[in-house]
């Protein structure tokens, strides 16, 4: 690489990431005085749905997480969760998984964990290929199926992937209510072990592997991944300013083909491979006119 070309990946960084991350982390999470006082916000804004994996039981949260919402919804049997269904198609329509690159809470979570300087890890193809499919599985079974099921039979079916699964929840709404209430400390059994374990092994491994609930487990990563192809928030790449050096590639915490596949559905949108691209071939915005029609073309 030449000394001009490192000198302008070092002056990009993806400042512009980071600054969302923590903004919507601050806005989805604004009730401050929650924290201290171990109770969750029950204002109006708990009816409004956030775009993000943002537990309910957070005591900062404003706002409901979509996925505890469409569980709760679908295990009351007479619900169909037309309002949170269509919340979420609006933000993948507009945006794919920019919603993981750039709001999402946990994702700031695991993006600060892999700073850590221990070695970093690539999961070998013949795993990471397959365990990619993983979270659609989450998708259909936890979040939607079971839960369906469970609630035609009669009565509410428990919301799985949180009770179960979700290190998110943990982290933002099972901890902090457990260190401000000693009565639910002494309340925690074999369930809250479980569900610590889980957080440990996805914070441990997100030091090495980068964001590795987002391309595993992620059951809205699955969801607006459907959507990436045709968002009208879209990359691009210019093949004749492409000068093949792959800096994109390496660049790419999603491990994204970015010269072969810059849709992809497991591109988070986080801008790094366009702020490392030494010509410019990368730009991303908001699709119109006929570039909104071709925006489903492979
Ligand atoms: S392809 Fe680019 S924008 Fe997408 S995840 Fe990789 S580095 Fe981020
Ligand atoms: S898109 Fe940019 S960074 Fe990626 S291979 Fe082409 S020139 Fe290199």
């Amino acid at each position: 690489m030449s000394g001009v070309h490192r000198d302008r990946v070092k002056r990009r960084r993806p400042s512009f990431q980071r600054a969302m991350q923590l903004a919507c982390a601050a806005l989805f999470n604004g009730y401050a005085a929650g924290f201290g006082r171990g109770r969750i916000f029950t204002g109006p804004t708990k009816m409004v749905c956030v775009p993000v994996l943002n537990c309910y039981s957070c005591p900062g949260a404003l706002g409901a997480c979509p996925i505890g919402a469409l569980q709760t919804a679908l295990g009351a049997r007479h619900h169909v969760p037309f309002y949170v269904l269509g919340t979420l198609m609006l933000f993948g329509a507009a945006l794919g998984r920019a919603v993981c690159g750039l709001m999402c809470p946990f994702g700031l979570v695991q993006d600060l964990l892999h700073k850590i300087p221990v070695p970093k890890r690539k999961v070998p193809g013949r795993i990471d290929r397959p365990a990619r499919y993983v979270k659609y599985g989450v998708l259909a079974l936890l979040v939607v199926g079971l839960p369906a099921l469970l609630g035609a039979g009669g009565g509410v079916a428990d919301p799985l992937f949180c009770k179960y699964l979700c290190p998110a929840g943990t982290l933002e709404g099972g901890i902090p209510l457990l260190l401000a209430n000693p009565s639910l400390r002494q309340a925690a059994g074999l369930l809250f072990g479980w569900k610590t374990l889980v957080l440990i092994a996805v914070l441990a491994l997100s030091a090495a592997v980068h964001r590795p609930f987002c391309k595993y487990l992620c059951p809205l990563g699955a969801f607006y991944a459907l959507f990436n192809r045709f968002s009208f928030y879209q990359l691009r790449l210019d093949g004749d300013k492409c000068v093949r050096c792959g800096q994109c590639e390496r660049a790419c915490p999603m491990d994204v083909e970015v010269t072969k596949n810059i849709r992809s559905p497991e591109c988070i949108r986080c801008g790094r491979c366009k702020a490392v691209c030494p010509t410019g071939a990368i730009s991303s915005g908001f699709a119109t006119g006929p570039e909104a029609a071709a925006a489903g073309e492979p």
